[in-house]
């Protein structure tokens, strides 16, 4: 193991970059920055260590673009990134050591298997003499620090939300640096060479339309959020056709926003003048949500399997069936049900979906097509910009019936009247399912049922233009109920 080379240059702080990649509000950056010693920056690309969920084909695309910012972000301030792939506990030390760092810095995250590896670079880093300093940045409670009055994790939502809301105010935001003394002549990897973004074939045309990658980009987006989007949020954040939600989600999950920024914009946005103010339901009600981030991750760290096993136990007999081919319309955006066609075709092209239709086409995969909500939540995992170790396998199971406070998996949507109620002219439809554009509301939500004249007349042939129903409704209900049954009787045929 080697020792920092201060022999020659003054010690210098690393700072190291995880989910985290942004420059204002980095608790850890600005500690470094505060020394006023030579500053060294790095990201590990870690597809070795074990436990560590691989990323997603989405999630990829969106780092290569937030990396790119972040680089720049530093480059202006006298630092540059050093990209280095491969173990972190033998990467960090190594950089450490190149870079003659007395100290490392990062912001703690906490998926399970990355807090482990964090212990054991800590460990190699202390075998060197490093000192280890970590800030808390990703979340406004850390899963450990909240606990039931019986000092158990919490299972259920509203008692949690009211703990935090109860918890200490979320610190305010930290400025970004200004110029720092960076410390030069590193080994890095070229981001090109990682080939995170898509090649042959290129599938991130939809990607690159819909998003700007990076901080300065995640700024202008919450500011223009909060002030054109929270006032009505309440209201509105159902509905898919009209955009009322923020869609920070892929900014927070690579940390280009930190949520105490958004938190504080949030909060700032009580005070904007009457007229442009939201109203005190419309912000309790988006910090609400924030809240439904820190409770997943809260789960993740009771339940560290939480993305393969069902917390609820008597979910383990559930007789799923196994329906390659019912998986593959409905990952393909073809069961006949189109706001659920829709949902996964907005997935597809922009890698993002609205989180209605995320729970509806959820549940239409785990109850009409009684398909395994893992398989479910793996399609999530590649296709979603912003799929994330705790929000997107805690969800799944929420949708399935199988989580913490879930949804009881005898509550079935019916994907039709969601459309009608949700997207009530269809607009959202005609959006992503173009053969269906000239369908009048409500026909746009049920093909199937329309009047042959009307079809004709909007061009519209079932099972050619567009696919007949996978499953009938009705009959697809009764199959679901009948599993749920099944599974509670687990010694009965
Ligand atoms: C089956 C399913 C899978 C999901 N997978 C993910 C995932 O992988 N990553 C992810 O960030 N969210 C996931 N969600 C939650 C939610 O759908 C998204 O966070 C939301 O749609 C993001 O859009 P937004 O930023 O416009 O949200 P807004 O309504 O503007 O909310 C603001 C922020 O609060 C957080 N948030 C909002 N709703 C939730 C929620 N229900 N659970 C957790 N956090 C929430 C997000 O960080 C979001 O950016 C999933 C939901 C379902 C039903």
């Amino acid at each position: 193991m080697t020792s920092p080379d201060t022999s020659k240059n003054p010690p210098a702080v690393l700072v190291w970059f995880r989910d985290d990649l942004r420059v204002a509000d980095h608790p850890a950056l600005d500690s470094a920055a505060r020394k006023g010693l030579p500053v060294a920056a790095l990201f590990v690309l870690d597809e070795e260590s074990p436990g560590l969920r691989p990323l997603g084909g989405a999630a990829r695309w969106w780092l290569a673009g937030s990396l790119r910012a972040l680089g720049e972000g530093l480059a202006q301030r006298g630092v540059t990134l050093v990209l280095r792939r491969g173990g972190a506990a033998t990467v960090v030390p190594e950089v450490a050591a190149a870079a003659g760092a007395t100290t490392v810095a990062w912001n703690r995250r906490y998926e399970p298997a990355a807090a482990t590896i964090d212990r054991t670079v800590e460990a190699a880093l202390a075998r060197q003499g490093v000192a280890v300093e970590t800030f808390q940045a990703s979340l406004l409670a850390e899963p450990e620090a909240l606990r039931t009055k019986s000092g158990k994790p919490f299972a259920v939502f509203t008692p949690f939300l009211r703990a935090v809301l109860a918890g200490p105010s979320p610190r305010a935001p930290l400025p970004a640096p200004g110029p720092m003394q960076g410390v030069e002549g590193l080994a890095s990897d070229a981001l090109d060479d990682w080939a995170l973004e898509p090649q042959r074939p290129d599938w991130a045309g939809g990607l690159r339309e819909t998003w700007t990658r990076g901080e300065a980009a995640a700024q202008a987006r919450l500011s223009e959020f909060v002030e054109d989007g929270l006032a009505g949020y309440a209201d509105k954040r159902d509905r898919p056709d009209l955009p009322h939600t923020s869609r920070l989600s892929p900014r927070l999950r690579f940390g280009e926003l930190s949520p105490f920024q958004v938190f504080s914009a949030a909060a700032l946005a009580r005070e904007a003048p009457p007229g442009r103010r939201p109203s005190d339901t419309d912000v309790d009600k988006f910090v609400a949500e924030l809240v439904w981030r820190e409770f997943s991750w809260h789960l993740l760290a009771a339940h560290p399997d939480i993305a393969t096993a069902n917390i609820q136990e008597k979910f383990d007999a559930f007789p799923w069936r196994d329906d390659p081919a019912a998986l593959s319309a409905w990952q393909r955006g073809e069961t006949g049900y189109p706001i659920v066609d829709a949902g996964m075709r907005e997935l597809w092209t922009t890698g993002w979906m609205h989180n209605r239709v995320r729970m509806v086409a959820a549940s239409f995969l785990v109850k009409h097509l009684l398909t395994d909500w893992r398989a479910g939540e793996r399609w999530f995992q590649d296709t979603l910009v912003d799929a994330d170790a705790a929000s997107n396998p805690a969800s799944w199971q929420w949708v399935a019936g199988s989580g913490a406070d879930a949804a009881p998996y005898f509550r079935i949507f019916n994907p039709v009247l969601q459309g009608r109620k949700f997207d009530p002219a269809g607009d959202y439809v005609r959006q992503f399912v173009p053969a269906l554009r000239s369908l009048p509301a409500p026909a746009v939500h049920a093909p199937f049922a329309a009047r042959p004249l009307d079809l004709a007349a909007a061009g519209v042939t079932l099972g050619k233009t567009y696919p007949a129903p996978v499953v009938d409704l009705e009959a697809g209900r009764e199959r679901a109920l009948d599993a749920l049954a099944r599974s509670r009787r687990p010694h009965q045929k």
